[in-house]
């Protein structure tokens, strides 16, 4: 069977990288985590003590000292493993200041876009269907409500022993949504892609429905 791309947008906490990564296993695709991009440049700039709300020093810091890569389950920034140090409270309170920036996006879209030259790649994020792989042929838009994406973040938080309330964890998605939807507008849902409301969903379930659509889409 040939292979497909497949774009999995939505909120933060809706299931997105958990579900995008074991669609990949199941199809034997290449996952591709786009937040990660962002938050490992946040990463950078925190480890180099420069502004965030320098918008052309991100676009430089971008350009001139990221070496970014996945390899395997593990994410590499200029030979450092930042796997588990990007989804640290400090990186989910500071990477919505850089998002929005214009040029620093389109730089990224282009380093996602050259990550998915060939076709049997599974990429989730934002703006996926709508910028980055606009000819994907199975675009998704996973969506929960945002009292059971706060319960999943805290619970995913707890188990990796990052310390904090259900409340920070409720207001930081709130502003990660208003930030995605009206500042970077990142957020898009487009005509073609198909809602899956995972509130009320299992991860089993929503994994075998996309795959499902998956299927139908690349015969
Ligand atoms: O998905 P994740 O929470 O890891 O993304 C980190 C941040 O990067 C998000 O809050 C969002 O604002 C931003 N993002 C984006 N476009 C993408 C992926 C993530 O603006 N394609």
């Amino acid at each position: 069977m040939s292979k497909i791309n497949i774009a999995i947008d939505g909120p933060a906490g809706a299931g997105k990288s958990t579900i995008a990564k074991l669609l990949a296993k199941e199809l034997s695709y290449t996952y591709i985590d786009t937040g990660a991009m962002y938050r490992a440049l946040t990463y950078l700039l925190i480890k180099k003590d420069l502004p965030l709300t320098d918008e052309n020093l991100v676009l430089e810091t971008l350009r001139n000292d990221y070496d970014f890569s996945f390899e395997g389950e593990k994410i590499i920034l200029n030979g450092e493993d930042i796997t588990n140090l990007i989804r640290s409270n400090e990186i989910n309170a500071n990477v919505s200041t850089i998002v929005a920036y214009k040029k620093m996006r389109e730089l990224m879209v282009e380093k996602q876009r050259e990550l998915s030259n060939k076709k049997g790649v599974v990429m989730d994020g934002r703006d996926i269907g709508s910028v980055v792989l606009k000819d994907a042929e199975l675009k998704i838009f996973l969506v929960a409500s945002l009292e059971e994406r706060a319960r999943r973040r805290f619970l995913e938080n707890k188990e990796k022993g990052i310390e904090t309330t259900y409340e920070e964890v409720e207001e930081n998605l709130k502003k990660r949504d208003y930030i995605d939807t009206y500042v970077s507008k990142a957020l898009v849902k487009t005509k073609d892609a198909i809602e899956v409301d995972t509130t009320n969903m299992s991860i089993k379930e929503v994994v075998a429905r996309i795959k499902d659509l998956a299927t139908t889409r690349n015969r």
